[in-house]
């Protein structure tokens, strides 16, 4: 890859994983060069493997909890790194704090040594387990800080307050994204998230496991249309936090018998205990992000499940 190219220059973050190989995969295709830093911690080679030969991509294998070092200019920074599924950071709760905390102050360091665009991947966890419905970017949140989720939800308030203070006192130019429940082809089968566990599960004739009675509800956004979305955020000029999800809304019941209408199985549905603190509803307003980004999901749950079924078959 050159550095004197004309091509804008991206960092990514946690690009080997779900998100950031699917954000890289789009970068590519809009021109960008793109360098990729991860330390595989929950990501894989495997989802980069299709770009080795690609003259635009490289890749770095660092953590990014330690001080982080790109040669030449850099445009944008994309800041993704960080366990990202419930299990992951109950199994990594110190690797999540830290590349959260230590992990974004590097990111923006990054960013600002190099007089680049920042963008924060932050999460719908921000807003706990919410007390308002759909959820508004103004709302401050219901987490508990020292409950199993807290690891993960604290270190990205964190990274949120120190991203708007990079923009606020070094007058950089910062975004930040509240992701709501993605999902689509590069999951990993067994991180341990609902739409990967009762895919995999039906694919094997495994009872679905539902945590709690299955009420609880969440919004399922199709990759495609998140990245489109972040995308936009990143090219505008919005410093405020923005939620990017697709707002249809269903219970985790009525997922698992969608699973098991789309999928020729004897699997059943099998209830076990709820996880502490696991949040009782999740729908995204996006109001927001429909006025500054004009953006739209596109891409409905039949259309998007049937793509991610089809994945997870070559994979199983
Ligand atoms: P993922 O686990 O697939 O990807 C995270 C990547 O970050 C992995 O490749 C991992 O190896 C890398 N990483 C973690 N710590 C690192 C470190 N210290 N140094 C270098 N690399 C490191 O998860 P994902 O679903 O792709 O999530 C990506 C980002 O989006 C995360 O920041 C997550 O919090 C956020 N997010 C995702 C969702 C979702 O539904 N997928 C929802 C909300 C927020
Ligand atoms: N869930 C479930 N069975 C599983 C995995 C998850 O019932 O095997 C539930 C989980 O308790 C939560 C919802 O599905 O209420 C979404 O979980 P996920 O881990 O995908 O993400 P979260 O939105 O909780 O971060």
């Amino acid at each position: 890859m050159t550095q004197k190219s004309s091509r804008p220059i991206s960092v990514v973050t946690g690009g080997a994983g779900f998100l950031g190989s699917h954000l890289t995969d789009r970068l590519l295709s809009a021109g960008h060069d793109v360098i990729v830093i991860d330390n595989f911690i929950t990501g894989s080679p495997q989802n980069l493997e299709h770009l080795a030969e690609n003259i635009h991509f490289k890749f770095i294998r660092h953590d990014v909890t330690e001080y982080i070092f790109v040669p030449g200019h850099v445009d944008y920074v994309w800041h993704f790194a960080s366990p990202a599924s419930p299990i992951d950071y109950l199994e990594l709760p110190i690797p999540t704090l830290k590349v959260g905390s230590l992990g974004t102050h590097n990111a923006l360091g990054l960013a600002r040594e190099k007089q680049a665009t920042f963008l924060l991947a932050s999460t719908s966890e921000t807003y706990g387990d919410p007390l308002i419905h759909p959820q508004t970017e103004d709302y401050w949140g219901n987490v508990n800080p020292v409950g199993p989720r807290g690891v993960y939800d604290e270190a990205k308030r964190f990274a949120e307050a120190m991203t708007m203070a990079y923009h606020t006192f070094h007058g950089m130019n910062t975004k930040i994204v509240r992701i709501f429940n993605t999902y689509g082809p590069r999951m990993r089968l067994r991180d341990g998230r609902v739409v990967p566990a009762f895919i995999s599960q039906a694919l094997t004739n495994q009872p679905l496991t539902i945590f709690g009675d299955g009420s609880q509800t969440r919004s399922f956004c199709y990759v495609s249309d998140l990245i489109e979305g972040i995308y936009r955020l990143m090219m505008s000029q919005y410093h405020y936090p923005v939620n990017i999800g697709n707002p249809r809304e269903m219970t985790i019941q009525e997922f698992g018998k969608e699973i098991l209408k789309l999928i020729p199985t004897s699997s059943t549905l099998e209830f076990k205990p709820l996880p502490v603190d696991d949040p009782k509803v999740r729908q995204p307003d996006i109001t927001r992000a429909r006025t500054i980004l004009d953006w739209e999901p596109q891409v409905d749950f039949e259309e998007g499940i049937a793509r991610t079924i089809d994945y997870f078959k070559s994979k199983i």
